[in-house]
């Protein structure tokens, strides 16, 4: 069983114990250990580094109290930190606009994008909001029909495209539905592709531009690890983000791609997928997240 770092750090602060302070010196050997830690929790390497030095800053000549030994001082330290990053209270989804209040979904296909679309209508549902599901993924017919069906799962209206009809134009003529009939929320799915390209970014580009959504939120699947950081910063770069949302929580996944894509992004994780049931949404809560990551 792996040992968690509060273990580790015990281990090779031994030598600590009686020292009045956290120095250079004696926290070297303390802070590979959670260089380590969060490498087996697969935050990426670059955000590893700045983190271990935010620590190391903050760490350094504080007085070790009483009660404490001085692994523990640092786990603390650690943990605060790793909230701190990671947004420190739950973000939630803004709607604050004239309705309806757009929101459009990115992520590559495969992330649970559909899936959390209809997660997200019937969280919005349960507060009263009348939800439209809109999907502009003409590519593939497949996930439109899995939106239509989500949709009526969770209860929720369902925007019918035109056949071969373009997706600004599905777009646009969903606004125009959502406006005319008084919906409060219209979430709309968009295209996934296995990775990122040009094409799928210039056309989410597009669709932004015409909806002007309140909320942008990107789909992560936390079970990535270190390739979500690519995916984060290419959407990054090419959209507006507003949020996060991190999927597949139940796996394995230790959950260091969520202070990974907060990092790169900047942009605060509003919620977690954690089953594959349509009730598996959370709100996000960085101080879980840093135990869970911390082990
Ligand atoms: P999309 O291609 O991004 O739209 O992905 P889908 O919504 O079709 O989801 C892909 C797979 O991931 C499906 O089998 C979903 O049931 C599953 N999925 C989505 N979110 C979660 C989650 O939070 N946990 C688990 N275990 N599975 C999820």
């Amino acid at each position: 069983m792996l040992e968690n770092l509060t273990q580790r750090l015990s281990r090779v602060v031994k030598t600590l114990r009686g020292e009045a302070r956290l120095t250079e010196a004696n926290i070297q050997a303390a802070l590979r250990e959670v260089r380590v830690a969060l490498l087996e929790a697969d935050v990426a390497l670059p955000v590893v580094k700045e983190f271990i030095a935010q620590v190391k800053d903050k760490a350094l000549g504080q007085e070790v109290q009483g009660s404490l030994t001085p692994g523990q001082m640092l786990v603390g330290v650690v943990h605060r930190e790793l909230a701190r990053l990671m947004g420190e209270h739950n973000e939630p989804l803004n709607l604050a606009t004239a309705p309806p209040a757009t929101v459009l979904m990115a992520g590559l296909q495969g992330t649970g994008k559909t899936t959390t679309t209809a997660k997200l209508a019937r969280l919005l549902k349960e507060t009263k909001k009348k939800v439209l599901l809109v999907s502009c993924d003409v590519y593939r017919p497949a996930a439109m029909e899995q939106l239509r069906a989500l949709a009526q799962q969770v209860g929720c209206e369902f925007f019918a495209p035109e056949p071969d009809e373009a997706p600004e134009a599905i777009a646009r003529r969903a606004l125009a539905w959502a406006r005319s009939h008084f919906f409060d929320v219209m979430l709309v799915d968009t295209a996934g592709r296995l990775t990122i390209d040009e094409e799928m970014m210039a056309e989410i580009r597009r669709l932004h531009e015409a909806l002007k959504p309140i909320e942008t939120l990107l789909v992560v699947d936390a079970m990535q690890g270190q390739d979500a950081v690519n995916t984060a910063r290419a959407f990054g770069e090419a959209l507006p983000l507003s949020g996060l949302i991190l999927t597949k929580l139940d796996g394995d996944a230790r959950g260091g791609a969520a202070l990974s894509v907060r990092h790169v992004t900047g942009k605060p994780i509003k919620f977690v997928g954690v089953s594959e049931k349509l009730n598996g949404l959370e709100p996000f809560h960085p101080e879980r997240m840093a135990s869970r990551i911390l082990g």
